[in-house]
């Protein structure tokens, strides 16, 4: 059972990774909380379990990562700065460690991921954790979720090689889409949404695996 993995011990790791995170510059209390009672190592083979609360990424199988806890905390503190969204895309659940701080952050999220298998390992974490506002859906990311849409904030944990039009159309007036992008060198951008401008700006070099374009696993 996951959820008897969740113990007393990884409380204590969560609150010292958020220290850790505070540290680096992150500064929004509530991302630090939702990381502080997120237990990580659930979401990772059990092998890895004893590096969960180190500040990498990792593998998590099917030649995929779960992202690193600094840039999770950063994406998540971008998405909400100013005004706390009601709903969020995320696409490329992966192990769902991310959906989990979001869910934590937001009314509902909605996530996207093309591998099967991790969907549904994801899907018992946030059981585990008890977490019940998420949607998820086996699909292609580069096409969003348009019939929840539109969408107050998306954020994108893979990285494609230019902004998916689908994504942009789907982002509610206002809102903002946190995304890598590039292929070789990435750039996490930060696109914000002004009726049919889109301003965009970008934050800092990143490393994420590509957003596969096309079929589902
Ligand atoms: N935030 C996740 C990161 C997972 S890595 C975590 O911390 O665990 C990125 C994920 O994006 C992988 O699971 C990969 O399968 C998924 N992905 C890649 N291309 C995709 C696409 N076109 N549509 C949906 N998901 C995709």
């Amino acid at each position: 059972m996951l959820s008897s993995r969740i113990g007393g011990k990884s409380k204590r790791s969560g609150e010292l990774l958020a220290q850790k995170l505070q540290n680096e510059g992150i500064t929004n209390q509530d991302v630090l909380k939702a990381i502080a009672h997120s237990p990580r190592h659930i979401f990772l083979p059990e092998i890895l379990a004893h590096k969960a609360y180190d500040n990498t990424a990792l593998p998590i199988g099917q030649g995929q990562t779960i992202s690193q806890p600094y840039i999770v905390a950063k994406m998540s503190e971008l998405l909400i700065a100013g005004k706390r969204p009601c709903n969020i895309l995320e696409i490329g659940t992966g192990s769902g460690y991310q959906t989990s701080i979001l869910a934590q952050l937001t009314d509902k999220v909605f996530s996207v991921e093309r591998i099967q298998s991790l969907q549904w390992q994801a899907k018992r974490c946030l059981r585990a954790m008890d977490l019940h506002n998420v949607a998820m859906k086996h699909g292609d990311g580069w096409q969003g979720w348009q019939s929840k849409g539109p969408f107050e904030a998306i954020i994108v944990t893979a990285a494609p090689a230019s902004v998916p039009p689908a994504l942009l159309s789907q982002l509610a007036d206002g809102g903002r889409l946190i995304i890598p992008v590039g292929e070789k060198t990435q750039i996490l951008k930060i696109i914000t949404r002004n009726g049919d401008n889109f301003n965009e700006q970008q934050i800092e070099a990143v490393r994420f695996v590509p957003l596969v374009p096309g079929d589902l696993l």
